[in-house]
């Protein structure tokens, strides 16, 4: 059986485990450095000190760790991944254990990723605008073309998606960036821009926003390449502009600082600030100790890391068609053909 399928049946079993008392996460992400490249307007990250990171052999500990405590998906992102060195031995050690995703703003793509390609079965490429919108709003110059050229250069390999936040600078260009996204033959993933304490305020006006997802939830029922479940759509619709909260359930995602630290309840209340490292924590009782029935109707974020687990249920066919069965199939395709030299 191959790892994707084993994960996809370790992903299940832990979806049945999880219909009874005990929470438990099934996806990781973790920030690798807050160091970056870029300069984004809404991202408070490359604003930190990164402090010492940790070492491959701590990031090994920290993978097994979080394997035990059952995550079945892991995903990398910073700051910017690639800076790191040894991002290769990190991204072989995760996949023989997890789906393993990375998030990159795609600056060093063009000459990196054949070197990271057997270690990852999904990449996301982070793009906010087309052209000088998408520079102005991260900050350099050149940003837009890079992104762009490591889409093309990173597509001979693996499935790609175009990562796309949504603020008040950008927001009209949605559609343009749906569209860029089909040109490339790439899906496009969208977030809401979220104010954080440390950075510039992004968030797009609510009024303007709902149009924008009324927008998107039209084109994705089109069939236009949109990740994001109409569920996750019309959640959103329903709660901030309806009164009709989904229920969030910020445990099934956990998240790891750059210094291993796990982030609770999740790392948008707390902004990415974790305590305990993960391997010498007893991930169990920690998970235990936490009230997460109070966080089921914050409805803060948009997050679709947070929000679409959240969402998905095993009684929803479209859902179950769509998040596993669809996976499974592009997953097995794409390992068919092989990437070409
Ligand atoms: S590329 Fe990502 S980490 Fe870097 S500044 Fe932009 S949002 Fe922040
Ligand atoms: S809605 Fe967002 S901010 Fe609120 S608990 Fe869920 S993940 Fe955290």
């Amino acid at each position: 059986m191959g790892l994707f399928q084993q994960v996809v049946l370790r992903s299940i079993r832990r979806q049945l485990s999880s219909l009874g008392s005990e929470k438990r996460p099934f996806i990781a992400g973790h920030k690798l450095l807050y160091t970056c490249n870029l300069r984004c307007k809404m991202c408070p990250f490359w604003r930190r000190q990164d402090e010492k990171l940790l070492s491959l052999e701590e990031e090994k500990l920290m993978l097994k760790a979080l394997a035990d405590f059952g995550v079945s998906f892991m995903g990398f992102e910073g700051g910017e991944p690639l800076l790191r060195r040894d991002i290769k031995d990190i991204l072989a050690a995760s996949h023989s254990l997890f789906h393993t995703s990375l998030v990159t703003n795609g600056w060093f793509l063009k000459e990196r990723a054949r070197d990271i390609k057997d270690y990852l079965d999904y990449l996301f490429v982070s793009i906010d605008g087309i052209g000088e919108l998408h520079d102005r709003l991260r900050g350099i110059p050149g940003s837009f073309k890079k992104a762009v050229e490591g889409i093309k250069e990173a597509t001979k390999y693996l499935p790609v998606s175009i990562s796309s936040t949504i603020t008040r600078e950008n927001m009209h260009q949605a559609e343009e960036i749906v569209e860029l996204g089909r040109s490339l033959g790439v899906s496009v993933s969208f977030q809401v821009a979220y104010d954080y304490s440390t950075a510039d305020k992004m968030s797009p006006d609510a009024q303007r926003l709902r149009g924008v997802l009324e927008r998107l939830l039209e084109m994705k029922k089109q069939g236009y390449p949109i990740v994001e479940s109409k569920e996750y759509f019309m959640s959103v619709i329903n709660s901030w502009y309806h009164n009709d909260p989904w229920e969030c359930k910020p445990w099934l995602t956990i998240n790891i600082d750059p210094q291993g630290r796990v982030v609770t309840p999740c790392y948008v209340l707390n902004e990415y600030s974790g305590t305990q490292r993960v391997w010498e924590t007893d991930l169990r009782k920690l998970w235990a100790s936490i009230d997460w029935d109070s966080y089921r109707s914050c409805n803060k974020c948009a997050l679709s890391c947070y929000l679409e687990p959240s969402l998905f249920s095993w009684r929803n066919p479209s859902m179950v068609r769509e998040r596993i069965i669809d996976n499974v199939i592009s997953y097995i395709r794409s390992r068919g053909s092989p990437a070409p030299q």
